[in-house]
């Protein structure tokens, strides 16, 4: 089966989003819709959308748009017909008529419902057609989430449901998981019920919104927004209706019943427009006071809003054990929650899947956990686990497991996909060096760095392993969503907040001499990002020799905004890549000028698409869809080059002084023009120095490391001024630039 065009029908939210991912993969799509105004809207909406759903916005019109009237010949060409049309039965039954009126024998057609049984979309369907008919379940935003439920029954015919998983895995990029015909599938039955379960007992143990969102977050490998800010987040009455739905379909006497029920404070919010984000606000919300903004959290015992307190439980990254095991409320609050998320997610198994571990990888690319319940048993540890839960009445998997005390029960990861992927080989490979900040593995020949901090963000010790493991050839890899959000901000201002500058010399210079170790040590080493590559992540990819880059990045130097200049090396290698085009050959300072625009300007790009013009990224650097496959990549590169030998050093001729004088004169300009504020002016004089060759004339020749001295003394410079340590410390407190 060979899936060459497809025609979605309904483009809301969902429709719109698998029509641009399609585009994505470059598969022809048709997007219908009551009326071809509604899809050439959610065309316009598809094109403006932030964070961009298209890798490449010039492919827009490669979504051709109609109407379900005039233009529904084209579902006769499909070789898949999406349904995604609003959760009404009687409105999904019409269109199915009249699809399989017109559609050409074989073809596809999956509906993209949430809630509705397979066995009730399809009870108006003959045995031929119900072969063909399934559920595909993508989740919001499709380009960015990495779940995909492929529903089946036992009416399917398999091998098309295997192909469909195939195309959906290799040509969209999707972790596809196929799974049985339950209510809610995987991601959402455990999701939901984690939410309910984290909302339900932080009302009974009386916890502030604030604090439950702060146990129920990071500590727990779940994103940051917890429970109540993902409330928020999807919107509170969507929330009601997928809870009424789950009401309605599941058995009276499910668990998942008693965190379900209807909460007084939550009909009030609906009620009275606070929805969420999307409306007045929700559990949180921002009150506007003059010209400051300040966040609001609701009390749930009296609906009262106060301005929300941060509570930090010190713990930056996921230990769930010290998290149950302390002895006051958000302990116990930590084991309430997970130890009745894992007990109910196992009294699902064999039901909603055979395989006990698709749930957890549903978790991690439906709810972006850093991992699933049974991974959490696993690292409870499982005579631990037992000495604690009270009763597993009737759970067949808890009963076995209580028998056994296997200790090693888990198995294989990620059994979904036939791909060698990075969480795969990990536990097969031997861990050789770890630090608090990474660790390297050792696979066959060669050596896997991973970062482990907070979005990866890299100090002393991430060098550290970097540059140890260069004894074979390495690939820089992670399985957390980030490649890397740059260097820790926190770490440095440590040490600024001391006075303690050597320190910070100290670690940029080293930052240094890694990267150009990764850059000319004899084996090759391969940077494979995906998610936020930014600053000094993106320095380390610069100056690695090969690249795989998933088409979901964040790429650029962004130091400026901080009140800094890359010093790693950035905007040597940068400028190196510049001075190799054609214009510079022509003229010498055609080069630094583009670069002092883009580091200048601390451009990024959204895929791998805008970032090869920006040079962040090479012609030659392999950029794929599936994130699952980055390592599989690598590896193939490594077998590839086995006779690989060190670039050449790089050399610079640079104009020096005059050319830095054309630089502070774009400044002035921007001064003038109000675009850029004192500081601003300050930081692009020093970035300026950098790229001009500082005190230089044409003829004279710069080596590398003459550049990486540019940037460390602009650098240091720069950190000492008080204007980029309070650059700093706003974007560390609010995650927003401060413009000085
Ligand atoms: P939506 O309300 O944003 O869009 C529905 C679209 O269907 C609208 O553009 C509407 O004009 C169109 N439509 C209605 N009747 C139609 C008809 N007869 N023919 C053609 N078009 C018609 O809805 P959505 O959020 O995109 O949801 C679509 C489906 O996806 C639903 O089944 C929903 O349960 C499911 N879903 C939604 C999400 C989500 O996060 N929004 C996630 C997963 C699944």
């Amino acid at each position: 089966m060979k899936i060459k065009k497809v025609v979605i029908i309904g483009s809301g939210t969902m429709g719109s989003g698998i029509a641009a991912h399609l585009c994505n993969a470059n598969i022809p799509v048709t997007l219908l819709d009551l009326k071809t105004e509604i899809s050439e809207k959610a065309r316009e909406r598809i094109h403006k959308s932030r964070p961009p759903l298209l890798i490449d916005k010039s492919k827009i019109n490669n979504i051709n748009v109609g109407n379900i009237n005039d233009d529904f010949n084209a579902v006769k060409d499909a070789d898949w017909v999406v349904e995604a049309v609003v959760e009404r039965i009687d409105i999904k039954h019409n269109i199915y008529e009249k699809i399989f009126k017109s559609r050409k024998s074989g073809a596809i057609v999956s509906s993209n419902t949430s809630s509705i049984p397979i066995k009730v979309l399809s009870e108006k369907l003959n045995d031929n057609q119900k072969k063909d008919f399934c559920i595909t379940h993508f989740f919001n935003p499709v380009r960015y989430m990495g779940l995909l439920e492929i529903v089946k029954n036992e009416n399917n015919d398999l091998d098309k449901i295997n192909s469909l998983k195939k195309f959906c895995e290799q040509e969209l990029g999707k972790g596809a998981i196929i799974c049985n015909d339950t209510p809610g599938f995987l991601g959402n039955r455990i999701g939901v019920f984690a939410m309910q379960v984290a909302m339900t007992e932080a009302f009974k143990m009386k916890l502030s919104i604030e604090e439950a969102d702060a146990v129920f977050g990071r500590p727990m490998g779940i994103p940051k927004t917890g429970v109540f800010g993902l409330y928020d987040l999807i919107g509170i009455d969507l929330m009601a209706d997928v809870l009424k739905s789950f009401i309605k379909e599941l058995s009276k006497n499910d668990p998942f019943q008693l965190v379900a029920k209807e909460i007084p404070l939550i009909t009030k919010l609906i009620q009275t427009g606070y929805t969420g984000r999307k409306g007045k606000g929700g559990f949180y919300k921002m009150n506007k006071k003059g010209n400051q903004k300040i966040l609001e959290a609701i009390d749930l015992e009296t609906g009262e809003y106060a301005p929300s307190n941060k509570i930090d439980l010190g713990i930056e990254t996921v230990n769930l054990n010290s998290l149950i095991n302390r002895k006051d409320k958000y302990g116990e609050y930590a084991w309430s929650v997970i130890s009745q998320i894992i007990k109910y997610a196992s009294s699902l198994v064999p039901g909603i899947t055979n395989k006990f571990n698709d749930i957890d990888e549903a978790m991690r690319l439906g709810f972006n956990w850093a991992q699933g319940p049974f991974e959490m048993l696993k690292e409870i540890g499982v005579n631990n686990f037992f000495e604690r839960i009270d009763n597993f009445k009737n759970n067949e998997f808890l009963e076995n497991l209580s028998k056994s005390k296997d200790e090693n029960f888990y198995g294989e990861r990620q059994q979904y996909t036939d791909i060698e992927t990075l969480g795969k080989v990990k536990p097969r490979a031997i861990k050789i060096d770890k630090n608090s900040s990474a660790e390297i593995y050792r696979f066959k020949d060669f050596n896997i760095v991973e970062f482990t901090t907070k979005a990866n963000t890299l100090d002393y010790n991430s060098m550290d392993c970097l540059k140890k493991a260069t004894d074979k050839p390495l690939i820089i890899i992670n399985e957390s969503m980030q490649f890397s959000a740059g260097v820790n901000l926190s770490y440095t201002m440590n040490f600024a907040d001391k006075g303690d500058f050597k320190s910070i010399e100290k670690f940029i210079k080293y930052f240094q001499e890694t990267c150009k170790h990764l850059k000319y040590s004899k084996y090759p080493v391969i940077s494979a990002p995906s998610g936020l590559s930014l600053g000094g992540g993106e320095e380390v990819i610069l100056q690695s020799n090969f690249v795989v880059s998933h088409t979901n990045i964040v790429m650029g130097l962004v130091e400026t905004i901080v009140g800094l200049v890359p010093a790693g090396g950035g905007c040597k290698e940068v400028l190196w890549r510049w001075c190799q085009s054609d214009e510079a050959k022509k003229n010498p300072d055609f080069a630094p000028l583009k670069v002092f625009e883009i580091i200048g300007y601390a451009k990024t790009a959204t895929s791998p698409v805008e970032a090869e013009p920006l040079k962040y990224l090479r012609p030659e650097d392999k950029k794929i869809m599936n994130r699952n496959s980055l390592l599989a990549v690598s590896k193939k590169i490594l077998d590839d080059n086995k006779d690989f030998k060190a670039p050449k050093e790089c050399k610079f001729n640079l104009s020096g002084r005059a050319l830095k004088e054309k630089m502070i004169k774009t400044l002035e300009k921007l001064y003038n023009e109000k675009v850029i504020a004192d500081h601003g002016v300050e930081v692009g004089k020093e970035l300026a120095n950098v790229l001009s060759g500082g005190d230089t004339t044409i003829e004279k020749t710069l080596s590398e490391d003459d550049l990486y001295k540019l940037e460390l003394d602009s650098f240091m410079r720069l950190i000492e001024t008080k204007k980029t340590q309070d650059r700093i410390k706003h974007t560390l407190a609010t995650g927003k630039p401060l413009i000085n």
